[in-house]
C-alpha cells in the first residue's frame, strides 16, 4: 500500500520578516484595531446620544429632506388619514413629540421609520390593508421612532459608512446589518408587539393584526436579503402574533374608504 508522505520545506525560506506578507498582515492588524475601536466607540455613542438628544433636536438636525425627491409623490388624502392614526398613537403614549408623517405613491405594501421622526407609508399598504392592518404597520413604525431605532442604527453604522467613503466602491454597510442580525430581529419583534398593542387598544379585538404578514408571506413582497438583514423570518413574526393574541377575539376589520385607499392607484393608473 502506498503511503503519501507530504514533503514540507525544512524552513520557510520564502518568508522573511520584512517581506510583503508580514507587512500586509501588520497593516491589516492596525486597520482592524482602528476599525474595531471605532465600532466600539460608535456602538457606545448609539446608546448615549439618544439619551441626550431630544426627539425634537433630532428632527431639527435630520428633518430637512425633500419627501417627494427621496420617497415619492405625496398623497394628501392618504397623508391626512395616516397622520390621524399617528396622532392617536402619540396621544396614547402621551408623547408631545409630533412625528412627521407622509403617505407616498408606491405600490409596495410597506412603511418605514426614518431618522428625524419621519414615518413614510406606501400607498400600496393603504390600498391593500384594512384600517386595522394598517394601524398595526404604523404602530410598528411608531415603535421604532419611540425607541429611537433609526438614530441608533445610523450612529452604529457610522464606521461602516466612513469605511465605504474611504475605500470607494466598498459596501460594508450590508456587513454591518449582518453583524446586527440578532439585534435587528429583536427590535423587529419588539416593534411587532407594540404594533399589535396599538391595534388592541384602538379596536379592542385582534382582527387584522396579522394581515400584513399573511400578505407578505403570500406575495413575497419583501425580498430575501431584506428578510435576512432587517426582518426576522415572517413565520417567526406570525408565530409571535399568534401567541400574543391567544384567547383574544378577532372581529371584522374596518375597510378604508375607497377614495382614500385608491388615491394614488387611480392617479398613476398602475396595475390596472
Ligand atoms: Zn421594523
Amino acid at each position: 500500500m502506498l503511503k503519501y508522505i507530504p514533503k514540507l520545506p525544512k524552513k520557510n525560506y520564502n518568508f522573511s520578516k520584512n517581506g510583503t506578507l508580514p507587512r500586509l498582515g501588520k497593516y491589516l492588524l492596525i486597520l482592524g484595531c482602528i476599525f474595531g475601536g471605532l465600532h466600539l466607540f460608535f456602538a457606545g455613542a448609539s446608546i448615549l446620544i439618544p439619551k441626550h438628544l431630544s426627539q425634537e433636536q433630532e428632527q431639527k438636525l435630520f428633518g430637512d429632506v425633500s419627501i417627494e425627491e427621496d420617497f415619492g409623490t405625496i398623497n394628501p388624502k392618504q397623508t391626512d388619514f395616516v397622520r390621524k392614526i399617528v396622532r392617536n398613537l402619540e396621544r396614547q403614549h402621551q408623547s408631545t413629540f409630533k412625528n412627521d408623517v407622509y403617505a407616498v405613491c408606491n405600490d409596495d405594501i410597506n412603511a418605514f421609520a426614518t431618522i428625524g421622526g419621519k414615518i413614510i407609508v406606501y400607498s400600496g399598504a393603504i390600498r391593500k390593508l384594512s384600517e386595522n392592518g394598517l394601524t398595526f404597520v404604523i404602530g410598528h413604525e411608531f415603535s421604532h421612532i419611540q425607541h429611537r431605532d433609526p438614530l441608533q442604527q445610523l450612529i452604529k453604522s457610522t464606521p461602516f459608512i466612513m469605511f465605504d467613503v474611504f475605500f470607494d466602491g466598498f459596501s460594508s454597510v450590508a456587513f454591518n446589518d449582518f453583524l446586527d442580525l440578532k439585534y435587528n430581529k429583536d427590535i423587529e419583534l419588539r416593534s411587532d408587539r407594540e404594533g399589535a398593542q396599538a391595534v388592541l387598544s384602538k379596536y379592542g379585538h385582534a382582527g387584522g393584526i396579522d394581515e400584513f404578514f399573511h400578505i407578505i408571506d403570500e406575495g413575497k413582497v419583501i425580498d430575501t436579503l431584506q428578510i435576512l438583514t432587517d426582518h426576522p423570518m415572517v413565520a417567526n413574526r406570525i408565530k409571535q402574533m399568534e401567541l400574543l393574541t391567544k384567547g383574544v377575539k378577532k372581529e371584522e376589520t374596518n375597510e378604508i374608504d375607497f377614495e382614500i385607499a385608491n388615491e394614488c392607484y387611480t392617479e398613476i393608473g398602475s396595475n390596472k
